[in-house]
């Protein structure tokens, strides 16, 4: 494939830098990789391993000269970094993000920037419960989602480009509005992350059962959970931190169907709970055709690694 970017600039080097790191090294899609992130232990580890082509130690200087910008740190960070670097950008640049919300972003970035600078938030719908520089993987967005939420006025010819970056990683690529995609990342994501928060929680303070029988016993459902409650603490909090409506919305959802289940348990109802059920196994049958998931028994654990949940 041919260079899309001369320069790429990675702002912060964790799971999804490092697998775009990979994928776009892999494809030939950028002229230049330089990253940088905000500890000194990171930046060492990416020089170690060889991530990018230049690991530098400030975002500012990652940025020059680049024509495109990955803001890929936590969500709550995004803001102080787009302000840090937004001197520094290079006209006609394009800078984009990997944030899992894309509203609160949006409105934390875009003010900073200067005119000519194209800003086109996005969001990858791959991840793993690993994070940092060691842990990511050029396979990671094959097959997968990536959502572009461009802001209004935002230049066909910008968007079009990074499209063609992120199909070229692999991705499926959509457009929609930051609003509506954090809608869609409440009921998908953000609301069964914090579930399984919950469930894990749960076990932790139940103890009737014992934590030695909780690891053992874990295959019987328990063990999902704990995969995705093992995701990074960060990057979790600043998604509930600034998603807030969405999710209490569906969260809401959630209990009220919840208690629609309690209560047909507690009346020995087996019709509802059977049809209902059925209906959430339709669902299931429909991401396996969408080839979002694996029919393979277990979840296809015999494989080392799979992508897996979108942040
Ligand atoms: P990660 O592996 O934990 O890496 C995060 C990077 O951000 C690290 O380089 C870290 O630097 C840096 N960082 C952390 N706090 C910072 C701060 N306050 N200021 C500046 N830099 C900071 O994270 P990731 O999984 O790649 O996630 C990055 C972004 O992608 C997040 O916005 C997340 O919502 C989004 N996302 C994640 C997933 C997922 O499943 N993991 C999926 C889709 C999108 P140090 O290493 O030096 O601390």
């Amino acid at each position: 494939m041919s260079v899309i970017y001369q320069k790429v600039a990675l702002i912060g080097l964790g799971l999804i830098a490092g697998s775009m790191a990979h994928a776009m090294r892999r494809d030939g899609l950028a002229g230049e990789i330089v990253g940088t992130a905000r500890s000194a232990e990171t930046r060492a580890v990416a020089r170690d391993i060889g991530l990018c082509d230049r690991v530098v130690d400030s975002a500012s200087e990652a940025v020059e000269g680049a024509d495109l910008v990955v803001l890929a740190v936590p969500v709550g960070a995004m803001g102080r970094v787009a302000g840090e670097i937004a001197p520094h950008l290079a006209p006609g640049a394009t800078v984009t993000d990997v944030g899992s919300v894309k509203k609160d972003v949006v409105d934390q970035v875009g003010h900073h920037l200067p005119e000519g600078v194209h800003f086109i938030p996005g969001h990858p719908l791959a991840g793993t419960e690993h994070s940092g520089p060691r842990s990511g993987f050029a396979e990671l967005f094959e097959n997968r989602y990536t959502l572009l939420t461009p802001v209004e006025g935002s230049d066909p010819e910008a968007v079009a480009r990074l499209r063609a970056l992120w199909e070229g990683m692999g991705a499926n690529v959509e457009e929609m509005d930051a609003e509506h995609h954090d809608l869609v990342l409440a009921v998908t994501s953000h609301t069964p992350h914090l579930i399984a928060y919950t469930m894990v929680g749960v076990a932790d303070h139940l103890r009737r059962v014992t934590e030695s029988e909780v690891i053992k016993y874990s295959a019987a459902g328990f063990r999902d959970f704990t995969r995705i409650a093992a995701s990074d603490p960060t990057m979790w909090r600043d998604v509930f931190l600034t998603n807030k409506e969405a999710v209490l919305d569906i969260l809401g959802r959630f209990t009220e169907e919840l208690f629609v289940l309690q209560r047909a348990i507690r009346m020995g109802d087996g019709d509802a709970l059977h049809d209902y059920f059925t209906r959430t196994r339709a669902i299931r049958r429909g991401i396996i055709e969408a080839g979002q998931d694996t029919d393979a028994p277990d979840f296809g654990r015999v494989k080392p690694r799979k992508g897996g949940d979108a942040g």
